[in-house]
């Protein structure tokens, strides 16, 4: 079927790799791009370089809207955040309304990460029993291995955390509170000083036999074995994000049987069968037009 994407205003998908920029050979937003491209979205993927604050990362995401505005001629931009990128898409909206159209989450820790959480306390000596620290920073390096190339843990890992545990999310939700529910697990305003808000996310389900594809992603095993350290949301998270805590604007679906990386069809397309996660970027880009965005 032929797909419409020709959202009036370009689209900028924001990466975030939950704090980490080095990122090695992975495409972002594996095969995301090409698909909008190819339903007429006009697509940019801004680099924003490594540092730990969100309200930093939003600052460099304005300067690369200006870019966008000033290269298409466009008034506005649509942007989709995944995971922390949604935090830095949320900060350019409540700064800069006029310029942005849409912010859409996609796995984003709008209230915070307890995986976070517990990372920081386990990278931090003498909070957490010594073999179980030592077991999820293992866990951890493996991940960032996995996503960088490089096996030790970066020097800015602790710092990267505290962008985004619960405690540090909820002080940038009290100054940028745009889009937010206003009760835990409801879904937030549509419309916020003239930007549109939209979230979705998925969560880990049944056992890995049942994942397919995703049987052969060491990065779906490891979601996996983060998610026994959430507490909050113990049955309803993506391995790195609780599924309210992704909660933002209209809240299009949080329980697809997708992980964190799956929802940026990672590793490059291993993902459960049934669902496509490309797809769902399509779809909103056709919702985005349809709204006239
Ligand atoms: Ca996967």
């Amino acid at each position: 079927m032929q797909r419409n994407a020709t959202t009036q205003y370009p689209i900028l998908l924001v990466h975030g790799l939950f704090g980490f920029e080095s990122i090695g050979n992975i495409a972002l937003f594996h095969g995301i791009k090409q698909a909008l491209r190819q339903a007429g979205a006009r697509v940019f993927i801004p680099y924003l370089s490594a540092t730990h604050s969100n309200e930093l990362r939003g600052e460099q995401l304005l300067a690369q809207i200006d870019r966008v505005l000033a290269g298409t001629g466009a008034a506005k931009i649509n942007v989709i955040g995944h995971s922390q990128g949604a935090l830095a898409a949320r900060y350019a909206a409540a700064m800069q309304p006029k310029k942005v159209a849409s912010v859409t989450s996609v796995s984003g820790p709008n209230h915070g990460s307890e995986l976070a959480d517990y990372l920081r306390k386990a990278l931090i000596p003498d909070r957490l029993p010594e073999h179980v620290a030592a077991t999820v920073a293992t866990l951890f390096a493996e991940f960032l291995s996995l996503l960088s190339g490089h096996p030790q843990l970066p020097q800015n890992a602790i710092a990267a955390l505290n962008a985004l545990t619960t405690e540090s999310v909820g002080t940038f939700n009290d100054k940028y509170p745009q889009g937010l529910p206003n009760t835990w697990g409801g879904t937030g305003k549509e419309l916020v000083n003239g930007v549109r808000y939209f979230s979705w996310s998925g969560i880990l389900k049944g056992s890995l036999v049942d994942e397919g594809p995703n049987l052969f992603d060491p990065l779906h095993s490891l979601c996996r074995a983060f998610s026994r350290y959430f507490t909050t949301e113990a049955e309803e998270n993506d391995g790195l994000v609780g599924r309210y805590s992704s909660h933002l604007g209209t809240v299009i679906r949080s329980d697809y049987p997708l992980d964190h990386m799956d929802t940026i069809n990672q590793t490059a397309g291993l993902v459960r069968k049934g669902v496509d996660p490309v797809d769902l970027y399509v779809q909103h880009a056709e919702r985005l037009r349809n709204l006239g965005l």
